[in-house]
């Protein structure tokens, strides 16, 4: 049955799947959602016979509904191939007594890979049933990982180019080198004398630009951009949830029907999020327990009713969790609102003016399914090192967060059931932070050093991705000041 999407403040312009992925948002600002959640109509036995792509196929096909069955199994088998260094794709490790869900296996060794490995498959799709002409130009501003992510997923795919911006002094040296030395000709790498809020508004601004817009297109080109509220982020995300409990029956770690717990380390609410969607489509999940960092925003929300970003920004050793306005969030706000695009739209206009709002009791009701906590940077480093000494076993800061709140949460609940804790980077991704906790020699230690005794101390391989940048070769140096980046862009493009 054919799914539209309607977004999250208005319902009076439906849109078809291949519509939703190439607008990213809706024009009204709000968030593309499904206009009901489909059930799952393959039964957990006949899952746990798949394989990773066949799941994606099972779970994708009823959300993607204007993609043919070639259409959709042509992109699954372009995104999960070799670019990741386990046939299981997305593998299930048990360690004290919980199962960790390795999402980090793909090219730049964290979970966005995930999905970004597939978004552009589907957008090139969706271009072509949208008889777009264009070649279409992905625009990022990155604060360090998203940026890789985007690359390597973009690289070569024809019909596409990619652009990404970075503050030059403001990633680390080991994402900058991994964006530095990207392959692929459609790929374009620039650093700007600025910080990532110049990046993000100048690329903002590019966006924006509707005369650049026009010119654009005469010359064969349109901007989108692979953000992460896109439906065509979103989607695939679903998949690794059903994947895991059909895992968990096959080998009978559970018996088929009963619920499990999902933990999941949560910064823009993406991931949390995609949980849910699986829970309504009939995986049987019972609570979804939602780990924050110092930046717990989301714990006070669950556990108050009340959203309040007004409160200061801290860093953390898991930075791609430092956020203080979850997006992804809106569109749980409007489900638990009753599908009502008013009500939601009221919030967000409360959120972007004084940066708070509350819901009713009503709406908090409907949460009850989720659990909210935190973590503290102390706690976050005992949790990796008490892990490895009881097991060997090491995981990354952000992982560690939530295992540190699924620790609170059986203290509090005493519930046992079996419980998946989604691991969303590989600690060679985090490499210093992981062993600070671990290892009280590294301090002098140089980044690839680090990698190597990390390899010594867990017996894990060095994870290919980063082997090789140790050696590849810088291909782009482009620099340019924050007020030159529509500049870089026309010259890129050469037009
Ligand atoms: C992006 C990211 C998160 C947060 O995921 P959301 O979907 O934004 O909640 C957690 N861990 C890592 C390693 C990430 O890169």
């Amino acid at each position: 049955m054919e799914i539209l999407y309607n977004s999250t403040r208005s319902k009076e312009n439906p849109v078809k799947a291949s519509e939703a992925i190439l607008k990213g948002l809706s024009e009204d600002g709000g968030l593309f959602v499904p206009e009901r959640i489909p059930a799952l109509d393959k039964n957990f036995t006949e899952l746990s016979e798949m394989t990773y792509a066949e799941t994606a196929y099972q779970v994708m096909k009823l959300y993607l509904t204007d993609f043919t069955e070639e259409e959709l199994k042509g992109c699954i088998a372009r995104a999960y191939d070799d670019k990741f260094d386990r046939e299981e794709i997305a593998p299930l490790v048990e360690a004290d007594g919980a199962f960790y869900l390795e999402l980090f296996h793909g090219a730049t060794v964290a979970f966005k890979d995930m999905a970004l490995s597939i978004l552009p498959h589907l957008m090139t799709v969706s271009a072509k049933k949208n008889h777009v002409k264009n070649e279409i130009v992905i625009l990022t501003a990155t604060s360090g990982d998203t940026g890789k992510a985007a690359l390597s997923g973009f690289a070569d795919v024809e019909g596409t180019r990619i652009i990404v911006f970075y503050p030059k002094c403001g990633v680390s040296p080991i994402q900058e080198k991994q964006m530095v030395t990207q392959k692929g000709k459609n790929t374009y790498v620039v650093g700007i004398h600025g910080n990532f809020d110049d990046a993000q508004s100048g690329v903002k601004e590019i966006f924006g630009d509707k005369e650049l817009a026009a010119y654009m297109d005469e010359k064969g080109f349109q901007f989108s951009s692979a953000n992460s509220i896109n439906i065509g982020r979103l989607v695939p995300q679903i998949v690794y949830y059903v994947y895991s409990y059909a895992k968990l029956l096959k080998q009978s770690v559970i018996r088929d029907g009963e619920k499990i717990n999902v933990v999941v380390p949560t910064g823009n609410f993406g991931n949390i999020l995609a949980a849910f969607y699986a829970k309504q489509m009939g995986v049987p999940i019972d609570k979804l327990i939602c780990a924050s960092n110092e930046n717990k925003v989301l714990y006070d929300f669950l556990r108050t009713g009340t959203y309040d970003r007004n409160r200061e920004f801290v860093l953390t050793s898991s930075p791609s969790m430092d956020i203080l306005i979850s997006s992804n969030l809106e569109r749980l706000i409007y489900h638990i609102a009753g599908n009502d695009p008013e009500k939601n739209k009221d919030l967000m206009k409360k959120l972007s003016q004084g940066g708070v709002y509350t819901i009713t009791e009503e709406m908090r009701g409907k949460l009850s399914g989720f659990y909210g906590n935190y973590a503290s940077e102390e706690e976050t480093a005992k949790t990796i090192r008490g892990l490895y000494d009881r097991t060997g076993y090491v995981i990354d800061t952000h992982t560690a967060v939530a295992s540190c709140v699924y620790e609170k949460y059986k203290e509090e609940t005493k519930d046992a059931k079996t419980a998946v804790i989604a691991s969303t980077a590989s600690p060679y991704k985090f490499t210093r932070s992981v062993m600070e906790a671990i290892d009280c020699e590294h301090a002098q230690m140089g980044d690839f050093e680090l990698a190597d005794r990390l390899s010594e101390l867990s017996k894990v391989k060095v994870p290919k991705a980063i082997e090789e940048i140790r050696t590849a070769p810088v291909v782009h140096d482009h620099v340019c000041g924050k007020t030159e980046m529509k500049k870089m862009v026309m010259n890129f493009l050469k037009i």
